[in-house]
């Protein structure tokens, strides 16, 4: 292993990659050079603020990369929840908690946690306040903050109207505490569709995904084949075939299904191939009437009211209070509100010794786990020349891999980029195919908190 690392990583990746890292996409896609791995004997004070998938990646990266640092991870959470997996549970294949873990197992060696969160980031003075230790100063800053939802920005929705009257979300979930009920909630929405179409109603079912950059990209997408495909009897509740019964429509706020024109083509002739789907583009939901059942959404400057019988919502996202009302948050532009950075050095624009990785970043297409172990590859290499004072070696060059559960069994994988495709293997990537579903549900999670987690893929 070690010689496969030293020799070339981009190569090695790829090759490890062909054991397994799909719904993280294959391969390692960042860097627009062959990364150097350099790392600085230098003593520094690194803090990294968020302990998900990004703050996690990144920490026992940091460490190799600098081994004489002090490296502190403040995150609140004492369990750490792979989110990928929330799709599967929702399906009945994974238990929920299959995809929770302590953080203490996934801690690296030689980094410091501080189990408590950032109120505030004070750039101007290289630090931070948090609820626990109050001011932290720090030399080198790495934000990995995550996104939080804001359900409340849709009218006559909130956290607790989810789960009640037909609407569910999948999304739901809460990273500080570790604790997902979204699984849980649309397993019983789907059952409850099964029920009501099987009494012989015809059933309205209605999705939506919000304006706002959004992760898991894929996963109203997921919902909507899914759902489809268990009530034509597949999926772990076999039945009778009552789909013909449900009609399902997906609002959108943007015009696309996903953020990369090819697979947008793909999924949209397989979309408009189902009988009993429909779409509806340039549609933001702005309310629900959860009693009456009637989404009203803006559709390009129009209200329009759409009656549902189910109802589920993916929620606008923004970046967590503690960086929205920050100097680091961007203040004009597509990534007001979200962190300021230079979108290929992962470099803060203003401070040079701060860097965001993750959703934090509010990237339209890529906000994924997948996004975020490429952009901990870049930071390994980044912040060691930081630290050497030399230019930044490595550029994050946009990756992002989606996958999308077209029926149980058979996904796409949409790995892509800036420029378009990305996929790793050269096969048709807009097709659907069982081994890439076969990956995802038995290895991708165990890649996740062995390899991922770890920093060795
Ligand atoms: C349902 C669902 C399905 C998904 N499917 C996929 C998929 O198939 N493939 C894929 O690649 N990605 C997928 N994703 C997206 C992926 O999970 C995220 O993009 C990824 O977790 C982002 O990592 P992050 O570290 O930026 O944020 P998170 O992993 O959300 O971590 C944020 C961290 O910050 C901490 N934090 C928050 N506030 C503070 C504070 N004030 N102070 C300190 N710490 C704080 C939290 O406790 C948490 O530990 C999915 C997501 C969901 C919800």
């Amino acid at each position: 292993m070690k010689m496969l690392f030293d020799a070339d990583r981009r190569d090695a990746l790829k090759k490890l990659a062909v054991g397994g890292t799909l719904a993280f996409g294959g391969s390692l896609h960042a860097a627009e050079t062959k990364l150097s791995m350099p790392s600085s004997k230098k003593k520094a004070r690194i803090v990294i603020a968020g302990g998900g998938t990004a703050g996690m990646a990144v920490a026992s990266r940091i460490r190799r990369a600098a081994p004489n640092a002090q490296i502190i991870l403040i995150t609140p959470n004492d369990k750490h929840l792979y989110q990928p997996g929330q799709v599967f549970a929702a399906a009945g294949l994974y238990r929920d908690s299959d995809n929770v873990q302590p953080t203490s197992s996934m801690l690296p060696d030689g980094v410091r946690w501080l189990k408590e969160s950032v109120l505030f980031f004070d750039p101007e003075s290289n630090s931070l306040k948090s609820d626990k230790s109050g001011k932290i100063v720090y030399d080198f800053l790495i934000v990995a903050l995550g996104c939080e939802y804001n359900y409340e920005a849709i009218e006559g929705l909130d956290i607790s109207a989810i789960g009640r009257n037909s609407v569910a979300s999948l999304y739901l979930n809460d990273t500080v505490k570790g604790t997902a009920k979204g699984p849980e909630i649309t397993r019983e929405w789907f059952s409850d569709i099964r029920k009501s179409a099987r009494k012989g109603d015809d059933v309205r079912v209605l999705l939506s995904d919000p304006a706002t950059p959004i992760k898991g990209e894929g996963v109203s997408l997921d919902i909507l084949f899914l759902c489809n495909d268990m009530l034509k009897g597949r999926g772990p509740q076999k039945g009778a075939d009552i789909h013909s019964k449900v009609k399902f429509t997906l609002a959108k706020a943007s015009d696309t299904l996903l953020g990369c024109r090819g697979y947008d083509k793909a999924l949209k002739k397989r979309v408009a191939a189902k009988k009993n789907f429909s779409t509806l583009f340039s549609h933001e939901l702005k309310s629900v009437d959860v009693e009456r059942k009637v989404a009203t959404f803006d559709a390009g400057g129009v209200r329009k009211e759409v009656p549902y019988d189910f109802l589920h919502v993916t929620p606008p996202m923004r970046a967590p209070d503690a960086l929205r009302d920050s100097p680091l948050a961007a203040y004009e532009g597509e990534h007001t509100g979200w962190f300021d950075a230079d979108e290929r050095t992962l470099r803060h624009k203003t401070y040079s010794n701060v860097f965001g990785i993750g959703d934090i970043l509010g990237s339209r297409s890529g906000m994924s786990g997948a996004a975020a172990r490429d952009q901990a590859i870049v930071m390994q290499d980044n912040i060691a020349a930081a630290m050497e004072e030399k230019p930044l070696p490595a550029k994050y060059l946009g990756y992002t891999a989606v996958p999308v559960r077209t029926r149980f069994g058979r996904e796409i994988l949409a790995e892509y980029d800036r420029n378009g495709f990305d996929p790793t293997f050269p096969l048709d990537p807009t097709e659907p195919r069982w081994i890439w579903w076969e990956i995802d549900l038995h290895l991708m999670r165990w890649v996740y908190f062995n390899l991922i987690m770890r920093g060795m893929m």
